[in-house]
């Protein structure tokens, strides 16, 4: 009977312990993504070939996958959350969804103001938030900063995208950063004077407006600007880059964090550290026609066409610690 006890016994081991290295193992991560599907997919596919390990993905909008992280718990299949702008990933780290993680790949990698302190989350990419003028009926010397839109000048020729849209919020949120409460709100208020049309629901359809005549300069992320571009190379508009006596442009991120009950934190942490790398962050940058955040990769040639720029270096995650304050700013300055 003894005998029988310790065969029984080693054999739940043996069973166990291939039990534990087949976890170890798991040649599998998952990834919940707001960043869209054929966005991240080819990367993807560029990993699995690369490292066996097959990358499974959901995507949705970047609310709803935090929230179902959050609902899930302990039972998530996230291992890794992708999203975009520094707002979102700030929000998901203040949820409790994400793991601090010291990875001194990410740290050479990514711009430390690109990034968690804690190391919750780390941009993958770059793109500004900057001023798209009619070259028809603006000359590049009538701009200057972000505040100038608020001038007389701009009055019935601005188009503004919704409050709503995080990007706004987040921009607004760096502005009173830089120049404090008031002063940005009546900046804020200014430009809702000087707006042409209603806000828009959209970066494209504020561009197509500016194409239509009812208004001359908007702020828009260049790659919705690269977008149209593309698909119409002669479109009469173009990107401004302000404030480069002063803060720079706007920037913000996509990016992503190891969840905090994730199944496959290793194998999270390592799909992380090479998207960050020299071999992915091409193809992830160049995908969204965004800037690479690992400075030894330059943007891909189309974007590089727009010019170069000194863009705002303060820490984005400033986005989310005055995301509410920017909220109820741009509110009373009447921006809807
Ligand atoms: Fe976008």
């Amino acid at each position: 009977m003894p005998s029988f006890t310790r065969l029984f016994s080693s054999l739940l081991f043996v069973l166990f312990s291939l039990g534990s290295i087949c976890s170890a193992f798991a040649e599998e991560v998952w990834v919940y993504s707001s960043r869209k599907e054929h966005l991240i997919k080819p990367l993807f596919d560029q990993y699995q070939k690369e490292t066996g390990v097959s990358v499974r993905y959901i995507t949705d909008k970047a609310p709803p996958l935090m929230a179902r992280i959050k609902a899930e718990g302990k039972n998530t299949k996230a291992d890794l959350f992708m999203t975009v702008d520094a707002g979102n990933l700030w929000q998901a780290a203040n949820l409790g969804i994400l793991a601090p993680l010291k990875s001194p790949i990410l740290e050479t990698n990514v711009p430390s103001h690109l990034r968690d302190a804690e190391g919750r989350w780390a941009g993958l990419s770059i793109r500004a938030r900057t001023i798209v003028y009619s070259t028809e009926r603006v000359q590049a010397s009538e701009l200057q900063t972000y505040e100038s839109l608020a001038e007389p000048q701009w009055k019935g020729r601005l188009c503004l995208r919704t409050s709503k849209k995080v990007y706004n919020q987040s921009l607004v949120a760096t502005m009173m950063e830089h120049l404090g409460e008031e002063k940005a709100q009546s900046i804020v208020s200014a430009w809702v004077t000087n707006l042409a049309t209603p806000v828009f629901a959209n970066d494209t359809k504020l561009m197509e407006a500016i194409l239509a005549g009812q208004c001359d300069v908007g702020i828009v992320n260049t790659y919705y600007f690269g977008r149209l571009q593309k698909a119409r190379p002669d479109i009469p508009l173009a990107l401004f880059w302000p404030n480069q006596q002063g803060r720079g442009v706007h920037v913000n991120i996509s990016g992503a964090g190891v969840t905090r009950y994730a199944k496959h934190p290793q194998a999270a942490q390592k799909l992380l550290e090479w998207l960050s790398s020299s071999s992915a962050q091409s193809a992830f940058a160049g995908l969204n026609m965004e800037y690479p955040v690992n400075a030894h990769v330059k943007p891909s040639e189309e974007v590089s066409a727009w010019g170069e720029f000194k863009a705002d270096l303060i820490d984005v995650d400033v986005a989310g610690r005055n995301q509410a304050k920017a909220i109820m700013l741009m509110d009373r300055a009447g921006y809807r």
